[in-house]
């Protein structure tokens, strides 16, 4: 059978290398071609043996998701939907700015936790997403934007995609495995070399998994908070119910001890009448006084029969300055790619048979997505 090399990190891909007798530079080597020169063919590889190139050939591939759309909007946001089989498909976003660009990727097809305001959870579970899939929308990407290291030319510090946001479809860590391996080829040196404090995961608060992450490659972290009491969070991110918001900030605690950033990035989707009110602010402020802190606030983007409205903009606003008023730092994230359908919660995958629980039909898929992060 056929292995896909992007199926591995480092570790994986040295081990498969010494199961063909192969010495772990070697698999440095190939790393390099796949990752940091964004080669598929191993015939190119000009500085592996032949007689390694021939293995390769015949038993492994360098296959990321298949590219089936590439669209880029006035501001230069492109968004690339990819297909992962079974009629499934998802999205890629790039956000270039001034001083810095961000891809956003996803995790999962759907996700099964359900939160009431986001449509992947609305929409249900089909599948963890592979390692291969995960670190293939940065492949691809990378490749597209022409941001490929040339062999030999030395590494100038400059990256076309400088961070990279696990902020798209599904849940990250709900998909531990595949998840790390994929953060640890974008940190690794071979590969795509980003500071852990460029890479950022984004969690709805699966606290042991919080806590297997900082043990394992300790990212930056963005918790999806939502809600300042346990009431309104059980009913907006249902997986409160097993990890109530005292056990979510001792989490987010003991995160920071081994954290690259000082600080948790909470986001908070702003509902009109829900979790806006001036008291909603404030109790935020006693949730969080012990937990070194950045708020990123979004405004929500509605999808059909989701039941629920965007805060005005003075609302918004009057929230940020209560946060800040106490001394919090509080952004308001910006909707970039509108004309491409790439704001958060305008990107639409497909997807057919959503999820095992049935429906076989094929469906769009709406999940919310990142398209612009202030931090
Ligand atoms: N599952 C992870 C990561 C993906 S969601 C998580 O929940 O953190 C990334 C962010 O988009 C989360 O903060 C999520 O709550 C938010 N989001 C979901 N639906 C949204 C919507 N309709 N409008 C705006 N943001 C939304
Ligand atoms: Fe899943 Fe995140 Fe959406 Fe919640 S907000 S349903 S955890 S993708």
């Amino acid at each position: 059978m056929t292995v896909n090399l992007l199926d591995f990190d480092a570790e994986g891909l040295a081990a498969w290398f010494a199961g063909h007798g192969e010495k772990p530079f070697r698999a440095r080597q190939v790393l390099r071609w796949m990752h940091r020169f964004g080669e598929d063919d191993f015939g190119r590889m000009t500085d592996v043996a032949k007689s390694l190139r021939a293995t390769l050939a015949a038993e492994a591939e360098i296959r990321g998701p298949a590219p089936v759309r590439d669209t880029t909007a006035d501001d230069g946001t492109r968004k690339w939907l990819l297909d992962v089989g079974a009629d499934n498909a998802i999205e890629t976003v790039f956000i270039p700015e001034a001083n810095r660009g961000t891809l956003c990727v996803s995790t999962q097809v759907g996700c099964a936790l359900e939160c009431a305001f986001c449509s992947t959870g609305k929409q249900g579970f089909n599948r963890n997403l592979t390692t291969a899939e995960i670190i293939g929308q940065l492949w691809h990407a990378n490749r597209m934007l022409g941001a490929v290291k040339e062999p030999g030319v030395g590494d100038s510090g400059e990256r076309v995609i400088s961070n990279v946001v696990l902020m798209g479809m599904g849940e990250p860590l709900a998909n531990f495995d595949h998840v790390v391996a994929a953060l640890k080829l974008m940190l690794d040196d071979n590969a795509y070399g980003l500071s852990r404090r460029r890479v950022t995961v984004s969690t709805s608060g699966i606290v042991p998994a919080m806590d297997r992450l900082r043990e394992t490659v300790p990212v930056a972290l963005a918790v999806s908070l939502h809600a300042p009491d346990d009431k309104l969070r059980d009913r907006l991110v249902p997986i409160n119910r097993k990890y109530p918001l005292k056990d979510l900030m001792a989490a987010c605690r003991r995160y920071l001890e081994s954290a690259p950033r000082d600080f948790i990035t909470f986001e908070y989707v702003l509902l009109d009448g829900i979790n806006d009110g001036d008291a909603h602010a404030r109790a935020l402020l006693a949730l969080v006084k012990d937990v070194p802190s950045k708020f990123n606030l979004i405004p929500f983007n509605p999808f059909p029969d989701s039941g629920f409205h965007r805060s005005p903009p003075d609302r918004v606003r009057r929230f940020q300055e209560i946060l800040m008023a106490a001394g919090v730092v509080a952004t308001v994230r910006k909707t970039r790619g509108d004309d491409i359908d790439a704001a958060c919660g305008q990107l639409a995958g497909q997807v057919k048979d959503k999820s095992r629980r049935g429906a076989s039909s094929r469906l769009t898929f709406a999940p919310r997505r990142t398209s612009e992060v202030s931090w």
